[in-house]
């Protein structure tokens, strides 16, 4: 068995300190240092904060790669690199790509993903798909390709069931509604987001009665509130069913609403990269869903200016959240980028916090919440030295 010491544990209600975590594959107990055995491998966290192993569940890409480009070798280093940022889960997100790419890049991601299951594998370990669009509104199409977008089709859902673990939609397009009704009939553990989206607040109200039960990335590509016309904001902050994605980079939406947001959706609350390929590389030219975009620091954009995805680490947003919303806990700060996605999707059972009997994935950070090790089922995967 191996046991961690000395670390400020971050539990689902709590940072506690003066505790061990014994675990192998599995955490099989959250103890206290003379509950240790004899022939417990220790592992030393230096007085670091040990937090659940992070979940991104909205990810293109990173180091120059994007899940959407049908290769295996991107897929594993995106996997690899993230780790480093604390990432121990993950869905490698597509975009609205043709319909042929697409199939592909699944095809691709199944396959890495059974790999990432295996104790060898040296990476995060990919939980399923999140495929944003094609079933979106070109109006809100943001750095999406027009050309691709579909009508939201049950057949495509029903075909990569086993794989997909959300998708978005926007329900006022014809026949949206329709589908999405039957989605979460015949497949109820899929989550359905709302997103890239010109849907009222009244289309977004029969969206959530018809099954969606998320947004995808508030604020960013969707109707705003106002006052008189709440719109899909105004839907997703009034309704505890609603999980609802945030790109807390200070740049998609600024921090003074990371409060409001924090405090309106609580435990519903998903901190996301939404990151591209430029992600992890210097500033320059890079490519998204087949456009250029052009990155300078935090900013991502088309030539046109069109906001393009983003440079985020799941760390750096958990930080950003912490230090912007005052007297926020820090175990509810991770619990947006850990134990609320996991759930969202169904995986709470095995990952998304320390607790008993869940996969032994772990993150060590300090206060700024630079990562210095990352295990994943009871492996480590990462490591640098704690200066
Ligand atoms: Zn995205």
């Amino acid at each position: 068995m191996n046991a961690i010491i000395n670390g400020k544990i971050v539990l689902e209600g709590a940072t506690v300190e003066g505790m061990a975590i014994r675990f192998d594959k599995k955490i099989r107990a959250i103890t206290t240092h003379d509950r240790l055995e004899k022939g417990d491998t220790v592992i030393d966290a230096q007085g670091l904060y040990v937090l659940p192993g992070l979940v991104d569940m909205h990810i293109h890409g990173y180091l120059g790669e994007d899940a959407s480009d049908g290769k295996p070798d991107g897929i594993r280093k995106m996997a690899a690199g993230i780790a480093k940022n604390g990432v121990t889960s993950w869905l490698p997100t597509t975009m609205t790509v043709s319909m042929a790419e697409l199939e592909k890049a699944f095809e691709v991601i199944r396959g890495v993903k059974k790999e990432s299951e295996k104790d060898d594998f040296d990476g995060a370990q990919i939980l399923g798909i999140n495929s944003e669009g094609p079933f979106i509104n070109p109006a809100k199409k943001g750095a999406q390709a027009a050309e691709h977008i579909l009508p939201c089709d049950p057949a495509f859902i029903d075909k990569y069931a086993d794989l997909i673990r959300v998708f978005t939609v926007a329900p006022e397009m014809k026949g949206n509604l329709a589908a999405v009704r039957q989605i979460h009939r015949e497949h109820p553990e899929v989550l359905i987001s709302i997103g890239h989206t010109s849907a009222t607040f009244d289309e977004a109200q029969k969206a959530v009665r018809a099954g969606v039960r998320h947004v995808t990335h508030l604020f960013n590509a969707q109707t705003p509130m106002m006052h008189r016309d709440p719109g899909v904001v105004g839907a997703a902050l009034g309704d505890s069913k609603l999980t609802t994605e945030l790109i807390a980079d200070t740049f998609h939406v600024n921090k003074a609403l990371f409060k409001i947001v924090s405090e309106l959706k609580k435990d519903k609350l998903v901190l996301i990269t939404d990151c591209t390929r430029a992600g992890g590389m210097p500033d320059g030219e890079y490519s998204l869903g087949g456009q250029p975009i052009y990155v300078k620091g935090i900013e991502c954009r088309l030539k046109d200016g069109t906001i393009a995805g983003s440079v985020l680490k799941l760390n750096e947003a958990v930080r950003n959240l912490k230090q912007n919303v005052s007297r926020l806990p820090l175990h509810k700060a991770v619990r947006a980028a850990s134990l609320t996605p996991a759930a969202a999707i169904g995986m709470d059972k095995v990952k998304g916090s320390i607790a008993d009997g869940k996969d032994a994935d772990f993150c060590f950070a300090d206060g700024d919440m630079n990562i210095f090790r990352t295990i994943l089922r009871g492996r480590t995967i990462y490591q640098t030295e704690v200066r």
